[in-house]
């Protein structure tokens, strides 16, 4: 079986004072992550303390819009269009709910690689989601 995935309605993401500078980030096309100068570690969904050691000592890093296929699930009743709901695991290491977008639905696999593509809300506010870069995993 094949479903392509085809665009939706998508709401406004909330912007708080927090998350401005990620949608600033993705109205230009770019996937920022918090990253902690006191642990060395990223966070996601941005924080202003970080989570793991709760330093103030965070700062915006642009990641490179890489990762793999961690868990989705394609959603298809009650939905005007079958969409994938998929956590993605980021190669800089956290992992972002998201939805898996501009492919066959049926051909999605946990591991498969994925790049950040970015779809607008009826706001005009960029989402990043993600996209397969090659076939199946192995
Ligand atoms: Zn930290």
């Amino acid at each position: 079986m094949t479903t392509i995935a085809q665009d939706r309605e998508l709401h406004p993401p909330a912007i708080t004072p927090e998350t401005q500078p990620f949608f600033d980030a993705t109205a230009r096309g770019a996937l920022m992550l918090k990253f902690c100068d006191a642990c060395q570690r990223f966070h996601h969904y941005p924080r202003a303390l970080c989570p793991h050691c709760f330093s103030e000592r965070t700062r915006w890093v642009e990641t490179k819009g890489t990762g793999s296929i961690y868990t989705f699930s394609v959603l298809r009743a009650g939905t005007p269009t079958p969409f994938a709901l998929a956590y993605v695991q980021l190669d800089e290491g956290p992992r972002m709910m998201t939805n898996l977008v501009d492919c066959d639905l049926d051909a999605l696999d946990i591991g498969q690689p994925v790049r950040v593509v970015f779809k607008p809300a009826t706001n005009g506010a960029m989402i990043p989601m993600f996209t397969p870069t090659q076939g199946k995993a192995p």
